[in-house]
This record gives C-alpha cells, sequence and structure tokens, in this order.
C-alpha cells in the first residue's frame, strides 16, 4: 500500500503515533562539538523534538537494541543468601522506531542474524524487536563516505521495516510494508498516492543514487578475500590504525561486547554490565597462558574487515556491511575502508 500525506499534516500523524505509542526518533539531544552536530535516537512526543532532516547519526539506533554500559543484573550477598535482581531492560508494549535510514534499518536485520537466528538467542533483544514498529526514512541527500548502494542497504529498500517515508517535496510519500504499517495510513489526512507521486519518488531516489558514486564489489571482494589472507597489503592499510576502536563503536553492524563486574570493596554487592567491545583493542583476542592471536594491528585490522566482508558472507549469506560511512567519519587517522576494499577488488 502507498499513500501520501501533505507536510502540513505532519504533526497530526506524529500525534496520533505518541497518543498510542512511545515514539523513538532523531533529535539533537546528542549535543555538538566544534565540527559536528550529534543527531542522536531518543523518546519524542513533539514535531520539534524531532530532527527529521538529519543526514546521519554517529551512533546508530543499535543502541536502542543493544545499548553500551547495559546493566545485566545486581546482586547482593547475605552470609550464603545471594539476591539476584534482574536490570535488563523490558518493554511494556510496542514501541515506534521512527525516520531509521535504509542503510541502519539493514544493519539491524544484520544484528538479528546475531541475536536471534545464531544458535544462541538473546531473549531481550528479541523481545523488543517483536514489540518494534520501524517507520524508515529514505534519504534525501548522501555523505561524503556513504556506499550504501554498493552493499544494497539503500537508497531505497524493500524490508525491514512497517512503514518507509520518502520526502518528496511538499508531501512525505509512504510505502507500507505489514498490516501494522497499513493501519498506521488509514487515517483520512493520508490520500493514496498516484503515478505522479511515484514518479517523484522515483526520481528523488534516482537522484541520492547517482551521488554515490563510490563503488565496491562484494561479491569481487569475497571471492579476492580467499585468497589474501597473508597479503602484505594488511600491513599497509593499517599502517596508520592508532587501534582506537572508535570505527567499531560507531558501526551499526558491531556486536562485540565483554562483560565487567562493578563490585563493592568487600564484594557483597554489585553490578554486572555489558559494555561494548573492540577488535581492534589489543588485548580483544588475548587469552589464557598470556596467548594473542592476534598481537599484531594488522591482524586486527583484518580481522574487522573479513569479519564484515567475509565471514558473515559464509555465515549468514550477506556481508556485514551496510556502507553507512561511520567508520571512516569519526576515525581519527582518516582511515577509508573503501580504498583498502578497491584495492582488494583490484586483485
Ligand atoms: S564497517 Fe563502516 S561503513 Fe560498514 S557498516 Fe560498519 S561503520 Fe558502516
Ligand atoms: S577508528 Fe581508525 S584509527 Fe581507530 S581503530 Fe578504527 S581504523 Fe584504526
Amino acid at each position: 500500500m502507498e499513500k501520501v500525506l501533505d507536510k502540513a499534516h505532519f504533526s497530526r500523524f506524529l500525534g496520533d503515533l505518541v497518543t498510542k505509542y512511545k515514539v523513538i526518533g532523531p533529535t539533537k539531544k546528542g549535543g555538538a562539538t566544534s565540527t559536528y552536530t550529534y543527531t542522536t535516537f531518543d523518546y519524542v512526543k513533539r514535531v520539534e523534538d524531532l530532527e527529521i532532516d538529519y543526514k546521519s547519526s554517529m551512533l546508530s539506533p543499535k543502541r536502542i537494541y543493544f545499548p553500551d554500559s547495559q546493566p545485566l543484573y545486581k546482586y547482593e550477598k547475605n552470609g550464603q543468601n545471594v539476591k539476584l535482581e534482574d536490570l535488563r531492560e523490558v518493554w511494556d508494549k510496542e514501541r515506534v522506531l521512527f525516520g531509521l535510514r535504509p542503510c541502519d534499518i539493514t544493519a539491524i536485520l544484520c544484528l538479528d542474524k546475531v541475536f536471534m537466528e545464531d544458535s544462541f538467542v538473546d531473549h531481550y533483544y528479541q523481545d523488543k524487536r517483536r514489540k518494534s514498529i520501524i517507520i524508515g526514512l529514505t534519504c534525501s541527500e548522501t555523505r561524503q563516505h556513504c556506499f550504501c548502494s554498493s552493499l544494497g542497504s539503500g537508497p531505497d529498500i524493500e524490508s525491514g521495516y512497517d512503514l518507509l517515508m520518502t520526502d518528496i517535496g511538499d508531501s512525505y510519500f509512504f510505502r507500507a510494508r505489514t498490516d501494522l504499517g497499513k493501519e498506521l495510513i488509514s487515517a483520512d489526512y493520508f490520500r493514496n498516492a498516484t503515478d505522479q507521486d511515484r514518479e517523484l519518488r522515483e526520481a528523488k531516489l534516482k537522484k541520492v543514487k547517482e551521488r554515490l558514486s563510490e563503488k565496491v564489489d562484494p561479491a569481487k571482494i569475497i571471492s579476492v578475500m580467499a585468497d589474501k589472507y597473508n597479503d602484505e597489503l594488511w600491513n599497509e592499510f593499517s599502517d596508520n590504525c592508532f587501534t582506537c576502536g572508535a570505527c567499531n563503536m560507531v558501526c551499526p553492524t558491531c556486536h562485540c561486547f565483554t562483560i565487567i563486574d562493578k563490585t563493592s570493596p568487600d564484594g557483597s554487592e554489585g553490578t554486572r554490565v555489558l559494555v561494548w567491545d573492540s577488535c581492534h583493542f589489543e588485548r580483544f583476542a588475548q587469552m589464557a597462558g598470556n596467548l594473542n592471536m592476534r598481537g599484531e594491528k594488522s591482524s586486527r585490522f583484518k580481522h574487522r574487515l573479513y569479519h564484515k566482508f567475509y565471514y558473515t558472507a559464509k555465515q549468514h549469506g550477506s556481508v556485514s556491511c551496510v556502507g553507512c560511512g561511520r567508520c571512516m567519519e569519526f576515525c581519527p587517522s582518516h582511515i577509508d575502508v573503501r580504498a583498502a576494499l578497491r584495492r582488494l577488488q583490484e586483485g
């Protein structure tokens, strides 16, 4: 089903959403530095709370399902008795995730494979996913590092959402993919989409696609990687890497974590916390006996790209990079993984 909403009625639509659901969307609440204004996903109640024209967020909506520094449980010991309190967030009912970009929606589908479809299911993640209503928003502009079109994660996508919105000038074009999505656009302030609206949408997305000039070929990269594991290229690619882990922290598909215990000095009480981890950190692959499988920084750099492009393709049938560009935008050493991928696909 395809409908169109005049922008003048957008506040009515949002008003109806917030009356029924808690709504999470792009906001300016993240603050700013001298060079960057952070868009962050947070709860919104009014149109003024939303930053609907945002280009990208530093942290992706991944943190809604898989937050960093996530308290898991609290314990209290009293002699032989131990009291445990589960601290993980559980949603009482459905929530709307509004304004997600196609690359970030595709990234959530990648995380689903890890947290819901592998041998171990994270039931808390699964519960939130089942209670999620996703309203995507296609991009009107591109950023310097975007390459979603090479990886099939934008500028248009076919799945992963209830509704997908496109700004077509004075109106928003809505495409529904689920029954709930259809219900959300059934109010009388929506009108049926015409062929002219469809053409406008196509023209908008075509323009965005044309601006995504960077092309990588995942199939070629996967086939080349099979023989490049011991190549000298990895030393060259990683030469300027500080191993800071920023690329992992901003990546919408990275999901490695470690567990820490915050305990009182006498150990009688404490909290167990999940924190995001980075495969670039020197001790990430350290094991008992002081054995470190990836002591060299080049091996850690290589591992990140093999994981994104080779291992997940073998395990899940698709790469786990969605071309959002965050790892390049926020790399303090300006390392452009697309350049490494280009060199690889050249053979
Ligand atoms: S590897 Fe980089 S471009 Fe790919 S999804 Fe992660 S942050 Fe985005
Ligand atoms: S953000 Fe850049 S410098 Fe930091 S670990 Fe990643 S590639 Fe290396």
